[in-house]
C-alpha cells in the first residue's frame, strides 16, 4: 500500500467528513492549491468550482493574503477578545463598521458561519428582554423562511427550513415561524409573474402582522437562498420585508453568510435593494476563505440596550474562545483590502456575463429544468420532466452523478441534491470558467443524454 492509498484508507476510517455517507466516501485528498486550482496527493489539478464551500474570494493562496497571514505569525496567533483586544480584531471591526449597508457600527466576532446566526438571533432576544424604552419580553420567536438555511448548530437549524436537517433534531429545536420560500422559478399556480413578488410580501405582511407581538426578528438570506439549491427571490422581496417589519416593530437578520463579500456583484446582497439589516451574519468569504471567522454586525439602537451598570446585568452572555482570531483577522483585512485595490467588484459583471453566455447552451437540454445566475452565484436545476418541473427522485442521486462526471473532467463542484451550484472564486478567469462548463455540458450529456434541440 503506498502512502496515497494509506491516506485514502485512513481518510474513509477515521475522518468523519461533513454531510457524507461514510459507508461510500470518496472525496478526493487535496495537497496543495494556487489560485482557482486544486492539487491532489495523486497530482491531479481540479478547477474549485464551488470555492470551496463558497468561501474562497481571490483564489488560493494570494499572496498578498497569505502575507498577511505570515506577518500576523510573527506577532500573535491568539488573543481571546474576553477583556482583551488586538490591533487586527481592532481595524477589522472598524473596517466591516464602515463598509456595512447602513449604520452598523458593532461587530461581535465569531469562528463560524453558524455561531454568527446563533450570535444575532440571541442578540435579537436579548435586545427585547432589556431594551430600555419599552421592553418587549414577550418577543421570543423568530419568522424564517421554508428551505431557508442559516448554519447547523441548534439554534441557527431552528431558525432554518430545510426539511431533512430540520425534522432529525426537532425535538431539541426552539420552535419559530415559517414564510413560504420566495422563488422566481416556481410561480404559485395562477400568480402572474410580475405580481410574484406582492403576492409573497402579502403572505409575509400577514404572518408579520398576525405575531408581531411575539416576534423578535425574520432571519432572511439576502436575494439568493445559497444551500435551498440558489433560489432567487424576486426583485423588491427584501425591500419589501424590510419596510414590513420596520412597520411591525420586528428585527431584520441578514444572513449574508454566502451572499455577502461580494458574490453577488456588490459588496453585500443588501445593498441592490438599499436594505439596512438590524444585524448582519457574514463569514464564508470574510477571510477570502483562508481562515475561520465570522461576524455579527449591529446597529447601535440594538448595542444600546446592552450598556448600563455591570449590576444590572446587561452584557452580552455569549462568546468563543477564538472570535476574532488575529490570524483570521489578518486575513480578513488583508482580503477587504484586496477586493478594492484588484478592483474586484469592477471586474465581476464581465465575469459573471461570460459564466451566462457559457452555460446558456444547457438552457435546451431536455433535463435541464432553470439556470440561474446572480452575479457569481449560478446553478443548473436538472428535472425529469421540464414542462412539469418534476424533479428526479432525490435517492438516484443524479446532481452527485453529474458532478462526479465534472470532476473527472478537470472541475470541482459539490451537488445540492438535483440543483448544480456554481460558485467559482471571485478571480476565476474566463479561460478558467470556459473549462468548467466544458466539463459541466459533457457531464450532463454523459448521465443525462445528448443535447437535442428544443421543440
Ligand atoms: C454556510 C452558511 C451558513 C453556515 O456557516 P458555517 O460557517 O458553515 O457554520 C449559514 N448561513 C448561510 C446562508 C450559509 O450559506
Amino acid at each position: 500500500m503506498d502512502e496515497t492509498d494509506r491516506l485514502k484508507d485512513w481518510d474513509r476510517h477515521h475522518l468523519w467528513h461533513a454531510f457524507s455517507q461514510m459507508a461510500s466516501y470518496d472525496g478526493a485528498i487535496i495537497q496543495s492549491a494556487e489560485g482557482c486550482w486544486l492539487e491532489t496527493v495523486d497530482g491531479t489539478r481540479l478547477l474549485d468550482g464551488a470555492s470551496s464551500m463558497w468561501c474562497i474570494v481571490h483564489g488560493h493562496r494570494h499572496p498578498v493574503i497569505d502575507q498577511a497571514i505570515r506577518d500576523q505569525l510573527d506577532q500573535v496567533a491568539q488573543v481571546t477578545l474576553l477583556g482583551m483586544s488586538h490591533p487586527v480584531a481592532i481595524r477589522l471591526a472598524r473596517r466591516l463598521a464602515e463598509l456595512a449597508p447602513g449604520k452598523m457600527p458593532h461587530v461581535f466576532f465569531s469562528s463560524d458561519g453558524s455561531s454568527s446566526v446563533e450570535v444575532a438571533v440571541k442578540m435579537a432576544f436579548q435586545y427585547w428582554q432589556q431594551r430600555r424604552t419599552g421592553r418587549r419580553p414577550e418577543k421570543t420567536t423568530y419568522l424564517a423562511v421554508e428551505g431557508a438555511y442559516h448554519g447547523d448548530t441548534l439554534g441557527s437549524v431552528s431558525v432554518g427550513g430545510i426539511a431533512r436537517f430540520v425534522s432529525m433534531f426537532q425535538p431539541l429545536l426552539f420552535s419559530s415561524i415559517r414564510g413560504p420560500t420566495p422563488d422566481t422559478y416556481r410561480l404559485p399556480p395562477g400568480i402572474p409573474e410580475d405580481q410574484l413578488c406582492s403576492w409573497y410580501l402579502d403572505r409575509y405582511r400577514q404572518l408579520i402582522a398576525q405575531h408581531a407581538h411575539q416576534l423578535a426578528a425574520v432571519v432572511v438570506e439576502p436575494l439568493v437562498m445559497g444551500a435551498a439549491g440558489m433560489v432567487m427571490a424576486p426583485p423588491g422581496f427584501l425591500r419589501g420585508l424590510r419596510e414590513i417589519t420596520r412597520q411591525y416593530e420586528v428585527l431584520l437578520i441578514a444572513d449574508e453568510i454566502a451572499v455577502g463579500i461580494g458574490r453577488t456583484g456588490t459588496l453585500w446582497a443588501c445593498q441592490q435593494e438599499e436594505v439596512e439589516p438590524d444585524l448582519l451574519c457574514t463569514g464564508k468569504g470574510l477571510s477570502g476563505g483562508y481562515l475561520p471567522i465570522a461576524a455579527t454586525l449591529a446597529t447601535s439602537e440594538i448595542w444600546e440596550a446592552f450598556l448600563g451598570d455591570y449590576s444590572e446585568s446587561r452584557s452580552f452572555f455569549h462568546g468563543h474562545t477564538f472570535g476574532g482570531n488575529p490570524l483570521a483577522c489578518a486575513a480578513a483585512l488583508a482580503n477587504l483590502e484586496l477586493l478594492f485595490q484588484e478592483q474586484t467588484l469592477q471586474k465581476l459583471p464581465l465575469t459573471a456575463e461570460h459564466l451566462a453566455m457559457r452555460l446558456a447552451p444547457l438552457a435546451s437540454h431536455p433535463h435541464v429544468g432553470q439556470i440561474r445566475q446572480r452575479g457569481l452565484i449560478a446553478a443548473v436545476e436538472l428535472v425529469a420532466d421540464r414542462a412539469t418541473k418534476t424533479g428526479f427522485p432525490w435517492s438516484e442521486e443524479i446532481g452527485k452523478k453529474v458532478c462526479q462526471g465534472t470532476i473527472r473532467r478537470g472541475t470541482w463542484l459539490r451537488p445540492l441534491g438535483n440543483v448544480i451550484p456554481i460558485l467559482p472564486p471571485l478571480s476565476i478567469g474566463t479561460e478558467e470558467i470556459d473549462h468548467l462548463a466544458d466539463g459541466l455540458m459533457s457531464s450532463i450529456e454523459e448521465v443525462l443524454g445528448k443535447q437535442r434541440t428544443a421543440v
